[in-house]
């Protein structure tokens, strides 16, 4: 299979990548409400955390230093109680403020992100229903979970903590050096001048760390897969008495993922602590010059000096919280250009504004000179011709792979011809309106999928206006009178509590509720064990009746019901009668049928 990876953009290394940070953006500013009180909330959190070490600065300065001459306390030193229970009520307030603030940043952002991630989900998957089949051709079932769980996690995180975050260490920085500069100059400047440094040097740990992470996290969804793909396949495990083989596989990859962590986990041990460190070497040199200034040039005031400590403290914490967003934004940016290569994935076959509503469809089709190939260079169909009366019923027979199936596709518009046009009711299909055509066909493939849920729900699927008189009417034609009873029960995942007997006869139901004027069953019987197979080929004289219906089927029995049987081989009708006619001419219907009754016909002569 294709990868899509090649489609995706690349963001990072173009000059797209504002924009790109734009888009991100725009998810949340759909909650801009949410946002002005976020914003609130951190101003009001920033604004706690700066004004704290003033605080302390006044309680140093204005009151104990103020009391103190020379070495020992003044005879006069007083502090009142009542200074001491304002500062507290102060104090207190502050921290309510800064601590409820707190709360309300972290417990909305969540909540934003929980919608944040709610709408990408929705978004993709809706996109995912519309794509054609061709998208589905180049695309592995396990690129798009991948995308709908992990990759929507990380950039949803991106889009909500990575902001927050970053708009918040922003402002809790400017917080911080508004009243330094106000305190000092000088000292301020020596921090400013830190502030690059400190923020380079964790810049390139940070992406140090994320090298090994990026390994382990590459590892990890090689388990996953592992995983995933011996769930899918315990059947043939078993039967093949592969359990240790399987089991030492999976340890392989199971040891690397280990040693991976654990080297990434050696790393953040190392780098955290060294980022702090680096900051503490800031810390001290502010330490010295200030001591040195307050003790011993007395140009600032100790209240000043030791404000000035705190603020350095409180200053590297929203530096390391934006390194943080930064080796964020680099891991969970890729997830992006993925995420946004799926939503932005043109719909290759959808109506326009002049569909025709064609909502009364009568049933005449024509294949007028199609060729088609699913791939470039490829010929499956060439100049294929055919004309269906309406209320015709026509057999497809002949070898697999020449393009019977091709046919029943293009009829469905999953595909488009690459020239040539299919004509319904004189109209052309690429004018007609597609979910409403759709609607009046009835389809019916070699293996049936069902849906989680009842039964019930598997053969109505949308269609809420059908009555239970209807379903019950519909498995009685089809000879399932023993599903009547078990309308109401779970299918199960993926119906594992259903035979494949059984799920064929649900999606046989499903098909001819519809009251389709159209019926088309491709194999549909193939899988299907002989009792059951009999019961509906009983009943497949009245499926065929009133409507134009195309039956691809190996039987004999079920062709020879239709009105018309086709050869079809390397794309083209080879050969085209009844059954009779067709022995008659001897040619590849012939030889066909004789190599395919042969086992049949050799039971019945003994
Ligand atoms: P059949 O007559 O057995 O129904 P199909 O119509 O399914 O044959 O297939 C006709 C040819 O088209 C085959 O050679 C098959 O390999 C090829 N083909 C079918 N589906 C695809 C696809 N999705 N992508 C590429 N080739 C395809
Ligand atoms: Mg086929």
């Amino acid at each position: 299979m294709q990868s899509n990876h090649q489609n995706e953009v690349k963001y990072i290394e173009s000059k797209a990548l504002f924009p790109f940070i734009k888009r991100l953006f725009g998810y949340c500013l759909k909650y801009k409400l949410w946002l002005w009180v976020l914003l609130s909330a951190i101003l009001v959190n920033s604004f706690t955390e700066a004004i704290l070490p003033l605080i302390w600065k006044y309680l140093i300065d204005e009151t104990l230093i103020a009391n103190v001459s020379g070495e020992k306390f003044s005879d006069s030193f007083h502090i009142g109680w009542h200074t001491i229970a304002i500062f507290s009520i102060y104090y207190f307030l502050i921290l309510a403020l800064n601590y409820v603030s707190e709360i309300y940043v972290i417990n909305n952002t969540g909540k934003m992100r929980l919608h944040v991630i709610r709408d990408l989900r929705e978004e993709m998957f809706r996109k995912m229903q519309f794509l054609s089949y061709s998208f589905y051709d180049k695309t592995s079932a396990g690129w798009l979970i991948a995308r709908m769980t992990y990759d929507s996690e990380r950039l949803s995180e991106l889009m909500t903590w990575g902001f927050i975050n970053f708009t918040g260490s922003i402002i809790m920085i400017i917080g911080c050096l508004i009243p330094m500069f106000i305190l000092n100059f000088k000292l301020t400047i020596i921090v400013l001048v830190s502030l690059p440094i400190i923020l380079f040097i964790s810049l390139k740990l940070r992406s140090m760390i994320l090298k090994y992470a990026r390994e382990s996290r590459r590892i990890n969804s090689e388990l996953t897969g592992y995983f995933a793909e011996n769930l899918n396949a315990i059947e043939l495990v078993k039967s093949n008495a592969i359990e240790n083989y399987r089991s030492s596989g999976f340890s392989g990859i199971n040891k690397r993922l280990k040693k991976a962590s654990l080297t990434t986990s050696i790393y953040n041990a190392i780098f955290q602590p060294l980022l702090v460190f680096s900051g503490s070497i800031v810390a001290g040199v502010i330490l010295y010059h200030g001591g040195y200034m307050s003790f011993k040039e007395a140009t600032i005031s100790i209240g000043t000096f030791g404000a000035f400590f705190a603020y350095v403290r409180n200053i590297f914490m929203p530096v390391f919280d934006l390194s943080r967003t930064y080796s964020l934004a680099l891991s969970s940016l890729s997830a992006g250009e993925r995420i946004f290569s799926l939503i932005d994935e043109s719909i290759k076959i959808k109506d326009n504004e002049n569909s025709i509503l064609h909502t009364d469809i009568k049933g005449e089709i024509e294949f007028r000179e199609v060729d088609f190939g699913y791939l470039a260079n490829q010929k499956v169909l060439k100049k294929f011709q055919l004309k269906i009366k309406a209320g015709e019923s026509i057999a497809l027979v002949g070898p697999s792979g020449e393009g019977k199936t091709t046919l029943i596709n293009l009829l469905c518009r999953f595909y488009e011809p690459v020239s040539g046009e299919i004509i319904i009711d004189n109209i052309q299909l690429n004018k007609i309106c597609i979910s409403s055509y759709l609607k009046q066909i009835g389809v019916i493939s070699q293996v049936p999928h069902i849906f989680t849920g009842t039964i019930k729900s598997n053969i109505i699927l949308s269609n809420t206006n059908v009555s239970d008189e209807d379903i019950i009417q519909t498995l009685k034609i089809l000879g399932a009178e023993e599903l009547i009873l078990r309308l109401n029960e779970e299918a199960g995942n993926e119906g594992e509590s259903l035979s494949n007997g059984e799920k064929q006869m649900i999606s046989f139901a499903r098909a001819i509720i519809k009251r389709p004027k159209i019926l088309i069953m491709d194999e549909a019987t193939s899988s299907m064990d002989a009792i059951t197979e009999s019961n509906v080929r009983k009943s497949i004289k009245s499926l065929l009746e009133n409507r134009t219906a195309i039956v691809i089927a190996h039987r004999l029995s079920t062709i020879k019901e239709c009105d018309r049987i086709l050869f079809i081989k390397e794309g083209r009708i080879a050969e085209e009668g009844n059954h009779e006619s067709l022995i008659l001419q001897r040619g590849m219907y012939y030889q066909y049928y004789k190599s395919y009754s042969k086992d049949f016909s050799e039971i019945q002569n003994n």
